[in-house]
């Protein structure tokens, strides 16, 4: 993806200046335009937004904003493309910055899973079914559209899993490895029963009695912003502040979940900090910017990174306050940039997975 080169009259301007311009597109466009801020953007973005939110949700919530022509959504690619593919023809969706990807979505490439699909149908007896993560491209849902498969969130990933395990011999998980392996093993399923499957290897490096005897097949991939907290990291926090409460996402390792005291994801993280006692103290595993607002709007309450660094989603921090502006005053002129526009077969088929998912949610 092409990072959007700005022109000069919108870098130049200091923050003040950036602010006052954002509010006056944003007032000239009025109801014509929502702006979605996913809750790991950056404060000087997302006091913008109308909405907050995990990314479904935030997709779900445009989509009933009839009266939304414009979709402004200041997150990741993949964040974008379920904003599409759920809202009107009439709608268009803009991602501020173009650059602005997913680096574990852009782990599943579809020519990568078709041909983990025809290896796993000839090596394995029984049913697959392929389930895909919210994180991952447009393709890849609609690859699981059409072969009966679903999406799932972090929140709903134990009910559509524990869908697919009932009709199937076994699934292929995509294409977060942790939230896939953390969310089986809390079903009952052994680690040895979720191989991993390594797109750049032969067989996705597995034997084939091992294929033969999983039950979940797990995409090697992570997020690369989860994955840096460690057990250490656990072990130290729990040391220097005796008491205090672990939270982890699904997307951390399975050690880190394993050590946490509560997993879940952002809007569960969201609930259990506010919703504790005052004087709690948290240490939480997910991004930085997340656990920032977290810490300043819950005074009453001690809430930490897990670990020193606080990692950032780099490639969400690329939406910034000057693209957002030049997004806004480009639809003020009437021209539509940097849209986020899914091929409409695609889009039918990763529909068909997204309802899959809503109907499985439905039936809990
Ligand atoms: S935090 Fe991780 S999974 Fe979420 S958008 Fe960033 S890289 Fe992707």
């Amino acid at each position: 993806m092409l990072q959007t080169i700005l022109p000069e009259r919108v870098t130049r301007l200091n923050d003040n200046e950036l602010d006052d311009r954002i509010r006056a597109a944003r007032e000239k466009l009025g109801r014509r335009l929502v702006i979605l801020g996913h809750h790991y953007q950056r404060d000087e973005v997302i006091k913008f937004a109308d909405v907050r939110g995990d990314s479904f949700k935030l997709a779900q919530w445009a989509a009933n904003r009839k009266e939304a022509e414009y979709i402004v959504f200041c997150g990741v690619h993949f964040m974008a493309e379920s904003a599409d593919i759920l809202s009107a023809d009439y709608q268009k969706v803009v991602l501020p910055d173009m650059s602005a990807g997913c680096s574990m979505a852009d782990m599943a490439a579809l020519d990568q899973v078709e041909t983990c699909w025809e290896d796993l149908s000839r090596v394995t007896t029984g049913k697959i079914i392929p389930i895909t993560y919210m994180n991952s491209a447009a393709s890849i849902k609609a690859f699981c559209g059409r072969h009966g498969g679903a999406v799932c969130t972090s929140s709903n990933a134990p009910a559509v899993m524990r869908w697919a395990l009932e009709r199937g011999d076994r699934i292929l998980f995509l294409p977060d490895q942790h939230l896939g392996r953390n969310t089986g093993y809390a079903l009952g399923l052994r680690l040895e029963e979720m191989p991993v499957w390594d797109p750049y290897e032969e067989l996705g490096g597995n034997p084939e009695e091992v294929l033969n005897n999983s039950r979940v097949v797990l995409w090697k991939g992570h997020c690369s912003v989860h994955q840096r907290f460690l057990p250490l990291h656990v072990a130290q926090v729990r040391s220097r502040y005796p008491g205090i409460r672990v939270i982890a996402h699904p997307e951390c390792r399975f050690e880190v979940v394993q050590l946490a005291d509560e997993s879940g994801s952002t809007e569960h993280i969201i609930k259990c900090l506010t919703q504790s006692p005052a004087g709690t103290k948290w240490a939480v595993g997910t991004e930085i910017h997340l656990v920032n607002r977290l810490m300043k709007e819950n005074p009453e309450r001690f809430i930490i990174p897990i670990d020193d660094c606080g990692c950032l989603c780099s490639t969400m921090f690329r939406n910034d306050p000057q693209h957002l502006l030049w997004s806004l005053e480009n639809l003020v002129e009437g021209r539509v940039v940097n849209q986020i526009k899914v091929d409409s077969e695609v889009a039918a088929n990763a529909r068909i997975a997204l309802s899959q998912m809503l109907e499985i949610s439905a039936r809990k």
